[in-house]
């Protein structure tokens, strides 16, 4: 074993340089490893499926932190060389990556991230058949759509998640016709409100966007090894120059596995991100953790989210240095759909009551969503102030009156109100 507590992060994606930084930022001066399996330095993940993609930004825009800030905070980044073995008992282990290298360590974070769920269809190893996670993947994405585009050709989104429809609106932009097929009755519906899944199914067929719902991808045709069109279960066939899977993401969890740590659909982790051996932290994507934001539904989620990744990297940070605090940030998300531009704090769930502020027909509007009278969540398009108020409010346990709220010329900052004494609405355990 190291005669220091050295530290290995295994994953070099948001929530592993984020834990590696919170460690420094905490006044950790143990050596840090951080092991990648992409070949470059962390960046950020969701420019992939807007300004990436669109061309707008490029890689030296999206990367975290330049070389020199790795050697001035002694942090090692192993890249392209993911870590495919590992052993540890209380004292600290050993990891062996694949190119052979063994890297021994105290503590563990594990940062794995998420792997795209697979579409197992006849079909799917087609040339021109693509999902969207990594900075590789973008990159031929971008090509095949300008191959597209060049030749007015379609693309086919499988998948009406955020993703899915990120992707949809960048390639209508380059001029290809698209078609989505979603699976259920509506889109996103994995994660947001009703009333807003109908709002985003009108906004992308005003742009031209053929959207079919509740239909399946059965069979993916090609001619000469490319695609050439997918087949659902209705017996339609869209034709295609290029299909997207985004069918949504499972948690990577294959070394957790191998160390015997718990494993439900994610890294089992308490509210302190520690893993079920008391020793290992995990992060982000990976992990399955207690809901802090439900009033009295116990049980568990997973977050896929930058929000949750950078949050949850810092619990972990002060969980290794022994000084836990309990995971409880309010969860927010955004989503970029061409001139689009969605806001998300709270977690929609057991929702009672729905404000609708503003007109969804001007694509500038905001959902306030209710839970026994208390505001939990909400949902901005083209409203930043009204996210920058809610999610101001939500942090700090403030509500505001449902009747009030309704007048989109009464900015909503001065209609923040407390909550119930000593209780934050967004997170009542
Ligand atoms: C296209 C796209 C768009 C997105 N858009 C948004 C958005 O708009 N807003 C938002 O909040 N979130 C968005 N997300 C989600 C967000 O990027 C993730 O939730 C976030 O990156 C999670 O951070 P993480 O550290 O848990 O995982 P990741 O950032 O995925 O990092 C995990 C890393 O671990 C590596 N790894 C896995 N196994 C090993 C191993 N054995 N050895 C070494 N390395 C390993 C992976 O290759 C990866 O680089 C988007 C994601 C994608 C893919």
């Amino acid at each position: 074993m190291p005669s220091e507590p050295a530290t290995l992060i295994v994953g070099a994606g948001q929530g592993g340089l984020e834990l590696a930084t919170a460690l420094r930022e905490l006044g950790d001066t143990d050596p840090i490893t951080l092991v990648g399996e992409e070949a470059v330095a962390p960046y950020d993940r969701p420019p992939l499926s807007k300004g990436y993609l669109a061309g707008t930004q490029q890689f030296s825009d999206i990367v975290f932190r330049p070389p020199e800030w790795f050697r001035e905070h002694d942090i090692d980044l192993v890249p392209d060389d993911p870590v495919v073995t590992i052993q540890r008992d209380r004292q600290g282990g050993i990891a062996t990556t694949r190119s052979g290298r063994s890297i021994e360590f105290g503590r563990l974070g594990l940062t794995t991230g998420s792997v795209n769920r697979h579409l197992d269809v006849p079909g799917r190893d087609l040339d021109g058949v693509l999902d969207l996670r990594s900075l590789a993947d973008a990159d031929r994405l971008s090509r095949e759509l300008a191959r597209a585009g060049g030749s007015g050709g379609r693309l086919v989104v499988i998948g009406g998640g955020f993703i899915g429809l990120e992707v949809a609106a960048a390639a209508r932009a380059k001029g290809l016709e698209v078609s989505i097929a979603e699976a259920t009755g509506r889109l996103l519906g994995r994660v947001v409100s009703p009333q807003l899944s109908d709002f985003y199914l009108a906004a992308h067929r005003r742009r031209s966007v053929e959207v079919r719902l509740g239909v399946t991808a059965s069979r993916l045709t090609g001619t000469d090894g490319r695609v050439t069109g997918v087949e659902l279960d209705d017996n339609t066939v869209i034709e295609a120059s290029v299909v997207l899977v985004a069918i949504g993401a499972i948690a990577r969890t294959e070394l957790a596995e191998q160390l015997g740590l718990e494993v439900d659909g994610g890294i089992v982790v308490d509210e302190h991100a520690r893993a079920s051996d008391g020793a290992t932290v995990a992060v982000g994507d990976c992990t399955s953790l207690p809901n802090p934001y439900t009033r009295g539904t116990p049980g568990r989620l997973r977050l896929e989210s930058t929000q949750h990744a950078s949050d949850h990297a810092r619990t972990a940070a002060a969980t290794l240095v022994g000084r836990p605090a309990a995971y409880a940030d309010l969860p927010w998300f955004w989503s970029d759909q061409g001139d689009l531009r969605l806001q998300i704090s709270g977690l929609y769930a057991d929702v009672d009551r729905t404000v609708v502020r503003g007109e969804p027909t001007t694509e500038r509007f905001t959902l306030l969503h209710y839970r026994n009278g208390l505001l939990v969540a909400a949902e901005c398009v083209g409203t930043p102030a009204d996210h920058v108020a809610v999610k101001r409010g939500l942090t700090k346990g403030m509500t505001i009156d449902p009747e009030a709220a309704t007048d989109p010329s009464v900015p909503l900052k001065r209609l923040l109100q407390p909550g119930p004494s000593g209780a934050s609405r967004a997170i009542e355990g």
